[in-house]
């Protein structure tokens, strides 16, 4: 074992207010009734700042505003315009990063390698990669003329808060609509940084508002009957709520939900690289990533290998301070999410499966998991079929592709999947068959804005990301 000294990054490069207001028409301002929640430091319970919570008074002020802007300013003007405002908050963006990447892993418990490393490059690229194509609209494949589908309501998850916003905001600015958005509750703090960001860059008043809130707040903005269409990405039961309120009106509707995924390893698959990518899929962002590779299937004959293998890793997985360069494994985002966690790993061993983990000391103050793994899982255990949403990998076994596609494909979700192989063949078999929106092959959890990303049956409709997310956000 290597002894690591600390290597912490500097707070006091994130420069933290004690209160901050919502974001409406360009300035911000008091919410109406004068409501308000704390973040906190999830890796400390430390409060971090007074959020204001807006009111369906805020929300309406909101959506206001965006139309205002929609009509006047943003609709109108033309695409080659909208770019240079992209382009700049992308490179607002960049030379922001380090602020950026420090109070990401501030707020939400993510390690700074990951909030630095992943989430604010792929966060810029995506903007790059939308106002490259907001004076090319004409020439995206959906007709000579597509026409922007107006103001648009946003609600997003805490997992990857900077990297969701970008997901939602680049392609609707870019289409021309302006966007009333809502961050999660546990971490609004990096979409209240790049509202200050959209001053900077001198976006015109009202396309973009940032309404800070809960639940009902992201209820009253999706409801809102002056919006014209609804982003939503969260879980499975919020997103049925949203598409049950949604249905008879005229809004569009995209969401993207949970998942279950398969990482499939077969017998001739490089055992060590399958290992990194097994740790990738379900350690990365203590495995609060939608699309986590949560169920491994491993051919029944090298199971014995790549167990041993995958537990000699884990044993290497530093957890700890988010701060510190050398962490792998952060904090667990919320004390709600931590309880679920836990009592879906306690159901495991309850139904029978075999739980372990490697020896890990757990900080005393904060939210934390040992990252954990559970053999002898079948499909019918709890932690085989329900979205755990943490650093746990439930371990199934196969003997044939047919057997794997099967287990792979019998969840009620179908986000992403991953195929280990040495055969270009059988990955081309197996992605065939896999009821997934993404399908990694000797690789995991990649993303890039070029590419599409959604899901089948429970995990949503609609995809972000490439030219086809732009359909979502343009009258086709
Ligand atoms: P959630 O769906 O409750 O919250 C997601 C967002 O929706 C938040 O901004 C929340 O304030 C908002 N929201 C909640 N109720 C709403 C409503 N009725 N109308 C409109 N907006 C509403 O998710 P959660 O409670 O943070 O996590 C619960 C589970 O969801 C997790 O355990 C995980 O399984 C899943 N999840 C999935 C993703 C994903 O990326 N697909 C992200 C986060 C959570
Ligand atoms: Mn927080």
């Amino acid at each position: 074992m290597f002894e690591y000294a600390p290597a912490p990054e500097s707070r006091s490069v994130v420069d933290l207010k004690p209160t901050y207001g919502l974001f409406i028409d360009g300035k911000f301002v008091d919410p109406s009734d004068g409501g308000s929640f704390k973040s906190v430091n999830p890796a400390t319970e430390e409060v971090l700042a007074e959020i204001a919570e807006a009111g369906s008074g805020d929300v309406d002020r909101a959506v206001r505003a965006a139309r205002r802007a929609y009509e006047k300013v943003w609709g109108p003007m033309p695409g080659r315009d909208r770019a240079k405002y992209l382009y700049r908050i992308a490179r607002i963006i960049q030379e922001r990063s380090r602020e950026l990447a420090v109070l990401e892993s501030l707020d939400n418990g993510k390690p700074i390698k990951e909030s630095r490393d992943v989430d604010l490059p792929l966060v810029a690229a995506h903007f790059f990669y939308y106002a490259g194509w907001a004076d090319k609209l004409p020439y995206a494949g959906f007709g000579p003329n597509p026409a922007p589908v107006g103001v648009a309501a946003q609600v997003i998850p805490w997992n990857f808060p900077l990297l969701m916003l970008a997901w939602k905001i680049a392609p609707a600015l870019a289409g021309g609509n302006t966007v009333v958005l809502k961050p999660a509750e546990t971490t609004p703090l990096t979409a209240l940084l790049f509202a200050e960001i959209c001053q900077q860059a001198d976006l015109p008043p009202g396309v973009v508002n940032i309404v800070t809130g809960a639940g009902e707040t992201g209820r009253t903005l999706v409801e809102h009957p002056g919006v014209d269409k609804v982003a939503f990405t969260g879980s499975t039961e919020v997103g049925r709520a949203i598409a049950r309120s949604v249905a008879g009106t005229r809004k569009k509707l995209t969401l993207e939900l949970g998942g279950k995924a398969a990482n499939i390893v077969f017998d001739d698959a490089p055992v060590d690289q399958a290992v990194e990518g097994i740790v990738n899929g379900i350690f990365f962002n203590q495995g609060h990533v939608c699309c986590a590779g949560s169920r491994l299937l491993v051919q029944e004959s090298v199971a014995d290998r790549v167990l041993e293998a995958l537990k000699r890793r884990m044993a290497q997985l530093r957890l700890g301070d988010p701060l510190d360069k050398n962490t792998d494994i952060g904090a667990i985002n919320s004390a709600a999410q931590l309880a679920r966690i836990k009592e879906l790993s306690d159901a495991g061993s309850a139904e029978g499966a075999e739980r372990w983990s490697p020896p890990c000391e757990l900080p005393d103050r904060g939210f934390w998991f040992a990252p954990t793994i559970f053999t002898g899982v079948t499909q019918a255990h709890r932690i085989a079929r329900e979205e755990i949403f943490g650093p746990v990998l439930s371990v199934l076994t196969f003997r044939t592709p047919a057997e794997a596609v099967e287990k792979a494909n019998n969840t009620p979700y179908g986000l992403s999947a991953g195929i280990w192989t040495d055969k270009g063949s059988r990955i081309l078999w197996m992605a065939d068959r896999l009821r997934a929106g993404v399908v990694w092959a000797n690789t995991f959890n990649k993303f890039d804005p070029t590419s599409p990303f959604g899901g089948y049956k429970e995990s949503g409709y609609g995809r972000e990301g490439g030219r086809h997310g732009l359909e979502a956000y343009l009258n086709v």
